[in-house]
């Protein structure tokens, strides 16, 4: 059984890893080289981190493309394995992201792939991490703007059971996903597999 990760290089997923499984995963390699599916075991499960996609330098849209094909056929054949989805968002630069693909009349890679994991019924969670680079005063603005880019209508807190905000490097948050994901996962009737997760 697993649990999958998908988002943007660079936006934390394997800072998320790490905080989830206590491994120490590499960090902050650099983005711009395309990358494998990783694997990591975590008790009788595995958490696996989809490529990376955006625009990386050196990394032309065709390859982007291919890239976001594999992820959707990596979803379409492994359905019955995977038991949670993840997509992880840059708080700082979400929006400005979505907007500048919507000025070319453009979907984000990430916007699609949300209502693909929601289609498929994997009732992903989306983790809005480097949470800590906004302003607290700031947060409850920026988290309702991701959502409604995400066709969730504002305010975020109705989506507590979707939206999480964290911070990977600081561990803010955290806590809060990792309830987030015993609990759906009890709901699957497979809390049994949990044991790794403290
Ligand atoms: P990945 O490419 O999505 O796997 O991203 P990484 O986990 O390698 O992180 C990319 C960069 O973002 C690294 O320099 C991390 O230290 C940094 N980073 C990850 N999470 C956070 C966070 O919550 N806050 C801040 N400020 N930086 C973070």
């Amino acid at each position: 059984m697993e649990i999958i990760l998908v988002g943007r290089s660079n936006v934390g997923k394997s800072s998320v890893i790490r905080q989830l499984t206590g491994k120490k995963i590499p960090i902050g390699r650099r983005p711009g080289v395309t990358r494998r599916i990783a694997r990591y075991r975590a008790g009788k499960m595995e958490i696996v981190d989809m490529p990376g996609f955006g625009f990386m330098s050196g990394v032309s849209s065709a390859v982007q493309e291919k890239i976001k094909t594999e992820i959707v056929r990596y979803l379409e054949q492994n359905r019955s394995r995977i038991m949670l989805a993840m997509e992880v968002v840059d708080a700082r630069s979400f929006s400005e992201i979505v907007e500048r693909w919507q000025r070319r009349g453009q979907i984000p890679i990430d916007v699609e792939l949300f209502s693909f994991l929601q289609e498929l019924e994997l009732n992903p969670i989306l983790v809005v991490n480097k949470i800590d680079l906004i302003r607290r005063v700031e947060r409850d603005a920026v988290l309702d703007d991701i959502c409604e880019k995400l066709e969730l209508p504002s305010p975020w807190r109705q989506w507590i059971d979707i939206v999480v905000p964290i911070s990977a490097k600081t561990g803010e948050g955290v806590p809060n996903l990792k309830k987030l994901i015993k609990h759906k996962i009890h709901e699957l009737g497979k809390g049994h597999l949990l044991g790794w997760l403290k």
